[in-house]
């Protein structure tokens, strides 16, 4: 299955759930696209609103279709739990 981030629409990835969220499934799906709209403007939001260098990434729980910001401190932040997809069948 692909999901597409409605915000860029480039395919949104899977992502490992911390052992200790309270997320349901075993991982989500999150835009890890740096240049994704919702992405870019989070850090010039959350400096004007909290005066904090972070920004958030688009995230789909689904297990129940339910949306949000997924909070990083950096680009590279959370990207080590991205779950590579199998290559393609050529
Ligand atoms: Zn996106």
């Amino acid at each position: 299955m692909q999901i597409e981030c409605p915000h860029c629409t480039k395919p949104m990835v899977r992502w490992a759930n911390p052992q200790q969220s309270t997320w349901g499934g075993d991982f989500q799906y999150v835009c890890f696209n740096d240049d994704c709209p919702y992405f870019v403007r989070g850090w010039a939001w959350m400096e004007s609103h909290y005066n904090v260098a972070v920004s958030y990434r688009y995230r789909l729980d689904p297990t129940n279709g339910a949306t949000g910001p997924l909070p990083v401190w950096s680009k590279n932040a959370l990207k080590n739990s991205i779950i590579l997809e199998e290559p393609p069948d050529a």
